[in-house]
Order: structure tokens, then C-alpha cells, then sequence
């Protein structure tokens, strides 16, 4: 059988409003609500058309597309398959009696409690040193976490006994009653919802199902990693419950700070001490990489504050793809004592250096003016 045309499913024309597809489908979900067509397949199969017909029509972007492709635009289930999004704004439409219909637990809203269920997701901090970041590494990390019991498999019940069907709400996790015009549906308060109970628990887990264990677990780490990276585990966060699937171990990483670089992004930065004849005359200063020293040129007459780009001595790309760059800018280092001999080779050179220049008389350019100028530019 071929799906209906949603407009047709609410009885309005191609080009209603919002207000009238939303009155149309109140009146639909009023009409054919389970609650007031008790046993009946037929209100309950026009219920869901109506659901799905306004879930697709009151959503500007799904009508669009709808109105161009039709049902294969929307990617609507070619039958049953519940959405249970769909119903997510069903309470405001109904003007707060969403909850009164029990929408949840008919259409597997909040899961049952006693269903499978996926196992909570862990986070682990870990702290990892810088040369462990650039590097890579692999490390061993000791996570608690709720593991199925090997004694029941999971079920809690003692060996050799099954959970039992709920006496109470017998097997459905809810208990029903009518409240005036109402179906009210209640979580079984024996049960907790499971709709089983466990007559004779497991002697490991107390009925529980699952039990708290330390687990070692390798972590690898890749080369490149930064701060605030998460590396997502599959399947190694919580236990699920009744055989659902446990959760997933996301692991947080803080690599430490260097003493010398600094880092951002794939860049490293640092900083280094030259002396002033190292500066003044040129020639091969050594800097210090992730890989041990690097001959760097520097061309006769390098300004203090010079940065340099080394390309490729940076982070490796946590994609494996090359590395950033490092980028070093030299320091003028004044030595903080002079022998006697270094002093009177310094006051010579002091003598035969000419004194500050007025501002932009310098034969090379703005590069070398005095350092008052500059600082007077600031605040001028
Ligand atoms: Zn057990
Ligand atoms: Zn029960």
C-alpha cells in the first residue's frame, strides 16, 4: 500500500498555514488517540499517520522538502519505524495533556528501564607530558567502571534462576488507570519498570547485574596531540544494561608545558639568547628543536626581537600529515659580568659606535631607530 499525501492525511490544502496544519492535526490526534479508541488498529494506524503527516509539515525545512520530493525528500520509514522525536512537541499542541496520554511509554519514549540500554559513557583526564604529545605514546590508564557480572552474564538473577514476570504490573512495567476521561499510565513502582523482578539475585552483584572493577586499559596516543583532544574509546565506558551495549571511554588529554616552547596549534614558538658580536656579525647560532639543535643562519646585523621560521620543526599534524613550523626570535643577551680584558674590548667598541641618531636618519630605514622613537610613536 502507498503512503498517503501528508496534506491529504490532514485534510488541508498545499498551501495552509502553520495554524491550520497544527489545528487539523489536533483534531486528527484528539480523534484517533489510542486512549479513546481502545483495541481499535484502525484509530491507531490513522493516529500515527497524523503524528508523522505534522512532524513533516510543521517543520519548514521537511515541508520544503516534501512539497518537492515527496516522501522520498523527507526520508519517511515506508511503514512503521517510530520516530520518537516525533512527538517531542506533542505536549504543547495538546496544551499540556501530552503527558496524560502516556505518549513516551506507547511509543517507546523513555525506554522501558528494563529493556537493553546502552552503558553511560566514561571521561578519564589524563595528563601527558610534552614530549609525549609531540612523539606519541602509548600508556596504560586504570579506569572504574560498572562491568557486566560473569556470574549471572548480566541478568542478576542467581545461577540456575531466571527473572521472574512482575506479579504486580505482569510484565508491563506500568500500571494504568483511568482518571476521568484519561488513561493515566504510571511506572510499576515493584518492578521500577523492568516489568521482571528477581526472585533469588545473584550472589556476585546483589541483583544488580553489573559490578565496579578497575580496568587497565592502553591508551594510544598519537603524535601531535593537544590539550582538551578527546580520544573516544568504542565500548569501553559503562556496562549496558540487559546485554544493551556498553558505553564509550572518552579520554581527555592535558599535555604539560615546556620550559622552552610554546605551543599553538601545530607552531611551536621560543626564544633565544644571542650574544651581540653573534648578532652583529652574522653567521650559525644553534637552535634547540623537539629533535635536539638545529644550525639556524642569521645575516650580519640581526636586530634583537628577529623571528625566525623554521619550517617543519613544529608539532606533528595530529592528522600524520607534516609538521608545523618553529618559530624562533633571538634575543640580544648582555652578559651579566665582564672580565677585565672583555670590558676595555667593550668600551672600545662603545667609542668607535656612533652615538644615538635623530629619528629617520638612519642610511638602512625605520628598522633602526632608536628605541625612544619608537616608544614615543606610542603614545603619540
Ligand atoms: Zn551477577
Ligand atoms: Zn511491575
Amino acid at each position: 500500500m502507498s503512503k498517503r499525501d501528508y496534506y491529504e492525511v490532514l485534510g488541508v490544502g498545499r498551501t495552509a498555514t502553520d495554524q491550520e496544519i497544527k489545528s487539523a492535526y489536533r483534531k486528527l490526534a484528539l480523534k484517533y488517540h489510542p486512549d479513546r479508541n481502545p483495541g481499535s488498529k484502525d484509530a491507531e494506524e490513522r493516529f500515527k499517520e497524523a503524528a508523522e503527516a505534522y512532524a513533516v509539515l510543521a517543520d519548514a525545512g521537511k515541508r520544503a522538502a516534501f512539497d518537492r520530493f515527496g516522501h522520498a525528500g523527507v526520508g519517511s520509514p515506508a511503514s512503521g519505524g517510530y520516530d520518537p522525536t516525533i512527538f517531542a512537541d506533542f505536549g504543547d499542541i495538546l496544551g499540556g495533556l501530552g503527558d496524560l496520554f502516556g505518549f513516551g511509554e506507547m511509543f517507546g519514549g523513555p525506554r522501558r528501564r528494563g529493556g537493553p540500554q546502552r552503558g553511560a559513557d566514561l571521561r578519564y583526564d589524563l595528563e601527558i607530558g610534552f614530549e609525549e604529545a609531540y612523539r606519541g605514546a602509548e600508556t596504560v590508564i586504570q579506569v572504574p567502571r560498572q562491568e557486566a557480572c560473569g556470574a549471572c552474564g548480566g541478568s542478576g538473577a542467581a545461577k540456575g534462576t531466571a527473572p521472574a514476570t512482575c506479579p504486580r504490573c505482569h510484565g508491563r512495567g506500568q500500571i494504568r488507570y483511568q482518571q476521568g476521561f484519561f488513561t493515566v499510565a504510571q511506572t510499576c513502582g515493584q518492578c521500577g519498570g523492568a516489568g521482571r523482578v528477581i526472585t533469588s539475585p545473584c550472589a556476585e552483584c546483589r541483583g544488580a547485574g553489573h559490578v565496579q572493577r578497575e580496568r587497565r586499559i592502553t591508551v594510544k596516543i598519537p603524535p601531535g596531540i593537544a590539550t582538551g583532544q578527546r580520544l573516544r574509546l568504542q565500548r569501553e565506558g559503562e556496562a549496558g544494561l540487559a546485554s544493551g551495549p556498553p558505553g564509550d571511554l572518552y579520554v581527555v588529554i592535558h599535555v604539560e608545558d615546556h620550559p622552552l616552547f610554546r605551543r599553538d596549534g601545530d607552531d611551536l614558538y621560543c626564544e633565544i639568547p644571542v650574544t651581540f658580536p653573534a648578532l652583529a656579525l652574522g653567521g650559525t647560532v644553534e637552535i634547540p628543536t623537539m629533535d635536539g639543535s638545529h644550525p639556524l643562519e642569521i645575516p650580519e646585523g640581526t636586530q634583537g626581537g628577529t623571528v625566525f621560521r623554521l619550517r617543519g620543526l613544529g608539532m606533528p599534524k595530529i592528522n600524520g600529515r607534516g609538521k608545523g613550523d618553529l618559530h624562533a626570535a633571538v634575543l640580544v643577551s648582555i652578559p651579566r659580568k665582564l672580565t677585565r680584558e672583555q670590558r676595555t674590548l667593550v668600551e672600545k667598541l662603545g667609542q668607535s659606535l656612533p652615538q644615538e641618531q635623530p629619528a629617520g636618519a638612519d642610511r638602512t630605514g625605520q628598522d633602526e631607530r632608536g628605541v625612544f622613537d619608537r616608544v614615543k610613536d606610542l603614545f603619540s
